[in-house]
């Protein structure tokens, strides 16, 4: 059976244009003298590092971290699980979780909580969507590039049973 296609919630456009804002708002906010190291949160925020670091004319570094999500469904277990860890340590560096979705907000409150325990200099998250109708917990979330309501989205990262990952825009596939 042919995969359905989403129908479209953010373009390409949008998005671009969004991200170029955020990038300016996070490097606004650290001198122009210190490093920026993101930690993205795979898989869904690949997409989302490579064009925001490619609007950041700066020092960053890059490190990946994955975590478990919703596996091959649309609902969230609660249950949040390491599978990889950073390569290097965040001792007194400006940390940025990069991630692409805060839906209840328990992915991003352990890694909060696990990253603010290595001690970084300063700890921040830029997200790339929120959807605050669904939050557990009250998370702090620094960056948001989009707040959308509460439909399962797809796209530019964002998979369904792995799939969906390449598309150019969000989109949602029960429109
Ligand atoms: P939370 O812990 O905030 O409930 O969920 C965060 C994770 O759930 C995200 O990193 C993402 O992997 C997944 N997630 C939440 N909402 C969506 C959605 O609408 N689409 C997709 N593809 N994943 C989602």
């Amino acid at each position: 059976m042919p995969d359905i296609t989403p129908t479209v919630m953010l373009s390409a456009e949008e998005i671009r244009d969004r991200i170029a804002g955020l990038a300016a708002e996070i490097s606004r906010d650290y001198p122009d003298d210190e490093e920026i190291h993101l930690v993205a949160i795979l898989k869904g925020a690949f997409l989302f590092l490579g064009d925001l670091i490619r609007a950041m004319p700066r020092t960053v570094t890059v490190d990946f971290m994955a975590v478990s999500s919703y596996g091959k469904g649309t609902s969230s277990s609660g249950e949040v699980r390491m599978i990889k860890d950073l390569d290097t340590g965040l001792e007194a560096r400006n940390v940025v979780i990069v991630e692409d979705i805060v839906d209840t907000g328990l992915t991003l409150s352990y890694l909060q909580e696990i990253l603010h325990a290595r001690n970084p200099k300063t700890l921040r998250t830029a997200c790339l969507l929120s959807k605050p109708s669904r939050r557990k917990i009250d998370v702090k979330v620094e960056y948001i590039g989009f707040s959308i309501e509460d439909r399962f989205v797809v796209g530019y990262g964002l998979d369904y049973a792995e799939k969906y990952r390449n598309l150019p825009y969000i989109g949602v596939l029960n429109a």
